[in-house]
């Protein structure tokens, strides 16, 4: 393998225009791959073709496409696949250790081989900020054998903190790139990108969250924040997404409402999504779940309270008694802690 696959992140527009009206043959195969890098994003039940290593040379394309096509929760879904891509090859029994560190090199991770040539030392700083992103108690630094400030990563673990330093560096290449300039630099790619916006308009997939009748003014931080990183494009952990579930149906979003926000998820899966609202909203389960309390979304990294005045009473035990609370606040003027049965 050679490292020469690494993505090249940041590619000018002034470039990005010549592959679009070069004639050459490798610049026609990049065109066409980054097209069907977002087609087969768009269409999850079509059969990919864009798998492996050496189809991420179209990457800087494909991410100038994704912003002009300006569609966060698909950029957020490609940008998954290609880190997906990466990470199968890191894996992958015929990538080696020096190839592993070249990679993590390229990805800014000071990553060293141990004397046993059997672990991949990470710094506990860089671990700690790639690791957050990474779902599963296994992932955390606690969990973790450390030694002389760096933690001892197996092949598997590495790759993973790798491929979140990817997509960090995926989407600072796609923030620095202007609306304008990517409408302006691929004009030459007009049909293409006309052609794909047809298949998301088709598609249903939408820049906008729907909440329907639900006041999302009264929602407490965590479960605004949860709303606007769907938004963004961003896969929200399993905690969070039960917690967004169970609350939404609790102040009355029904089934359908909560299946249809969660359309805009990056990683929508309409079949795995409808079952996981069902169970948890008790349509085929035997329980109708309630959000965690306050103090189990704190210990997970998952409470924004930040400086708001509810969430820092001492009496706020639960989200939903922050929406309760507000809900209620002309006529009530003590808190309340009976949540466990509703
Ligand atoms: S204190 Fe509770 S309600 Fe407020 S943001 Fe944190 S978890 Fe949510």
């Amino acid at each position: 393998m050679e490292t020469t696959q690494i993505p090249d992140f940041r590619m000018d527009g002034t470039r990005i225009s010549g592959i679009l009206i070069s004639n050459d043959p490798e610049n026609g195969e990049i065109r066409s791959l980054a097209r069907r890098f977002i087609e087969e994003t768009i269409d999850g039940g079509r059969e990919r073709t864009t798998t492996s290593i050496k189809d991420l040379r179209a990457f800087p394309l494909t991410i100038w496409f994704l912003k002009a096509l300006n569609i966060n929760v698909l950029t957020t879904r490609v940008i998954n696949r290609t880190r997906d891509i990466l990470e199968a090859e890191l894996r992958s029994t015929r990538t080696g250790s020096e190839d592993i560190l070249s990679y993590a090199g390229a990805m800014g991770i000071n990553c060293e081989l141990s004397l046993d040539e059997e672990r991949y030392l990470i710094p506990v700083t860089q671990f700690i900020t790639f690791s957050s992103r990474i779902s599963g108690p296994r992932y955390r630094l606690v969990n973790q054998a450390v030694s002389n400030g760096k933690v001892l990563c197996s092949r598997e673990l590495a790759s993973k903190i790798i491929r979140e330093s990817f997509v960090r560096k995926a989407f600072e290449a796609y923030s620095s790139i202007t609306r304008e300039d990517a409408v302006n630099n691929t004009g030459p790619a007009k049909e293409i990108l006309d052609d794909l916006m047809k298949m998301i308009e088709e598609r249903g997939i939408t820049r906008d969250v729907q909440l329907g009748t639900v006041d999302y003014a009264i929602f407490p931080p965590c479960i605004k924040e949860y709303i606007s990183q769907m938004k963004d494009g961003v896969n929200l952990p399993h905690m969070a997404r039960f917690t967004l579930v169970s609350f939404l149906h609790k102040v009355g979003m029904n089934s359908d409402e909560i299946i249809a926000l969660f359309r805009t998820a990056p990683d929508f899966k309409e079949k795995l999504t409808t079952y996981q609202v069902n169970h948890v909203t008790g349509q085929t389960s035997s329980t109708e779940y309630s959000p965690p309390k306050c103090t189990v979304l704190q210990s997970n990294h998952l409470c924004y309270r930040g400086e708001d005045t509810i969430c820092n009473s001492k009496w706020l035990k639960h989200p939903l008694q922050y929406y309760t609370f507000k809900k209620n606040k002309p006529l009530r003027k003590a808190p309340f802690n009976n949540l466990e049965k509703r």
